[in-house]
């Protein structure tokens, strides 16, 4: 019998197979659990239903998850569809493409509050209400972060600081839920070419860097990624709450890696 038997969970952030979200669904799948996707605007759907009918998926729905109405409808089907739900998975942000390159005093008002709103605010608005639908299950949250909250990470600009919020948005979500037997955690993700990613100046170059300097001299995969999500979303992780995982091949761990280290000394 799989890990995730009869759970059953939401995934927001699925664009095509090479997304994250992907690479989480897959691992849930894979160990029983039963999902639900949303997709947001015509193109995305047209990718989005035949990955989740693959793995057996019934339920796929549009969300913005700039638009309150539509959260609040896709969690009404899913309490008459479902009646419940067991883990909710947010893999979403996005920022004007202007302004994840250059000088991030650059980043315009409007700007700051979309990418805040989407990449941070939206974790708030769907765990809310998600809520009456966990009641009694000890549910689980698994949002995704990347290291650029925690350090300046050339291009990112805006969407570190909207990272920022969203990690400390976990943390005020665990004090929340955890009296109500549910756990909020996020997955600080090494650099993956998705279509996100795209958009993100000079992204190729950070993750030569990352190949460079992490213990395993390599990237991480998604299915490495889903592999944590799982663990987050089933039973084996209710001691964890408010924690940031690093799946980065242990890029945060590093200052120097010993091949840069080599490196500088043969050029001195
Ligand atoms: P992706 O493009 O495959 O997924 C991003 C998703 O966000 C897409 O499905 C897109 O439809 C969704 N989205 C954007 N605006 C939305 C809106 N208004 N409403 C609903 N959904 C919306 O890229 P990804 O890299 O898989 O990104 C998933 C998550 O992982 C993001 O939070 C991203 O910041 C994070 N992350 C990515 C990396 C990386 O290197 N790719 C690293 C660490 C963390």
């Amino acid at each position: 019998m799989g890990l995730m038997e009869g759970k059953k969970g939401l995934i927001v952030g699925v664009a095509n197979d090479r997304s994250i979200a992907w690479g989480i669904a897959k691992a849930l799948h894979r160990e029983g659990a039963e999902l639900a996707f949303t997709y947001v605007g015509a193109s995305l759907e047209k990718r989005v239903r035949p990955l989740a009918g693959s793995i057996g998926s019934k339920i796929i729905l549009p969300c913005d998850v700039a638009s309150d109405e539509e959260i609040a409808s896709v969690f009404e089907l899913l309490k008459e569809e479902w009646g419940h739900l067991d883990f909710l998975v947010h893999s979403v942000a996005f920022a004007n493409k202007d302004e994840l390159k250059g000088a991030f005093y650059n980043t315009k008002r409007d700007g700051f509050s979309m990418a805040m709103d989407i990449s941070a605010y939206s974790l708030v608005a769907l765990t809310r209400e998600a809520l009456p639908l966990m009641e009694g299950r000890n549910g689980s949250v698994v949002t995704l972060s990347y290291y650029g909250s925690e350090k300046v990470m050339p291009n990112y600009n805006v969407m570190g600081v909207a990272k920022a919020a969203l990690e400390a948005s976990v943390r005020y979500l665990a004090a929340d839920l955890g009296p109500l037997g549910h756990r909020v955690n996020t997955i600080s993700a090494g650099p993956v070419r998705t279509l996100a990613a795209a958009g993100i100046g000079d992204f190729r170059k950070i993750q030569l860097v990352n190949e460079l300097r992490t213990p395993f001299g390599r990237l991480v995969s998604t299915d490495e990624i889903g592999s944590t999500a799982l663990y987050l979303c089933s039973d084996a992780s209710t001691g964890m709450t408010g924690e940031i995982l690093h799946v980065d091949c242990g890029f945060h761990a590093m200052s120097l890696s010993v091949k840069e280290a080599i490196h500088l000394s043969s050029n001195s």
